[in-house]
């Protein structure tokens, strides 16, 4: 039950995965990365330790400056391959993790079922970026307006980042009820559950409120409000030890 992200100048992935080691303490049952590169969204995922998930990336292209990986705690769907995050939508752009739960999943997923949409888990987590693909898709806006639109009508508990392959400089995230941390670093950002994936590359820290949304773009941090208001991002000095 652990969330790593990066976006910037360095390697994603081992950043991602040394990160997602040091929240282990939280606990998991499955580990998982997405990775964006020239070829796309590439997505790996295990069940088991996140040494496990290392070892398969062992043989895989993981280049890539952007990432999302997770450590899942299943609460919808039984511990395997298939149910470990990232999940991603129909036609494989956005991938997203997630921790909490959605308790309205079933009933958006009844509609998304219904026009078509096709689901490769049983998880809650996957339902959401189906729902946000699909508000997208309906409204032709941005992704980070279809992640605030999905979101009002989610009834639950998240931490969520969301990529998408169309924007390789763009991570999104929001919370409600799960921590949520954001490191700022020089051109650089790193997304976390807690601080201690982000300690050693920067002191830097926006804590995430409650139905906020931050949009990394382009080297820049935005966030809104539900509502679509500006909330300024207020920039904290860590004073943790590694
Ligand atoms: N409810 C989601 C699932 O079962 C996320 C669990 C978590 O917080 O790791 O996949």
């Amino acid at each position: 039950c652990g969330i790593v992200a990066y976006v910037g100048h360095q390697e994603a992935c081992p950043i991602i995965i040394k990160g997602l080691k040091r929240l282990e303490y939280r606990g998991y049952d499955s580990a998982g990365i997405a990775l964006l590169n020239k070829s796309g969204l590439n997505i790996y995922k295990k069940k088991g330790k996140v040494v496990a998930l290392e070892e398969e990336l062992k043989s895989k292209d993981t280049t890539a400056c952007i990432g999302i990986g997770h450590t899942r705690w299943a609460t919808h769907g039984e511990p395997n391959d298939r149910n470990a995050h990232p999940h991603y939508s129909n036609h494989k752009k956005l991938a997203i993790i997630h921790n909490g739960i959605i308790e309205n999943y079933a009933t958006i997923k009844q509609k998304l079922l219904q026009k078509g949409h096709e689901f490769r888990s049983e998880t809650d987590s996957e339902v959401l970026i189906h729902f946000i693909e699909d508000i997208q898709s309906e409204l032709n806006c941005t992704l980070v307006e279809a992640v605030r639109l999905a979101l009002q009508e989610v009834v639950g508990a998240y931490a969520i980042v969301v990529m998408t392959e169309d924007e390789p400089t763009q991570l999104i995230a929001a919370r409600k009820s799960s921590p949520l941390v954001i490191g700022v670093g020089e051109d650089e950002f790193f997304f976390a559950s807690d601080a201690t994936p982000i300690i050693e590359y920067t002191k830097d820290v926006v804590y995430l409120d409650d139905n906020q949304i931050a949009l990394v773009r382009n080297n820049e941090l935005k966030i809104v409000n539900l509502e679509n208001e500006r909330q300024l991002p207020y920039v904290q000095k860590l004073e943790m030890e590694l």
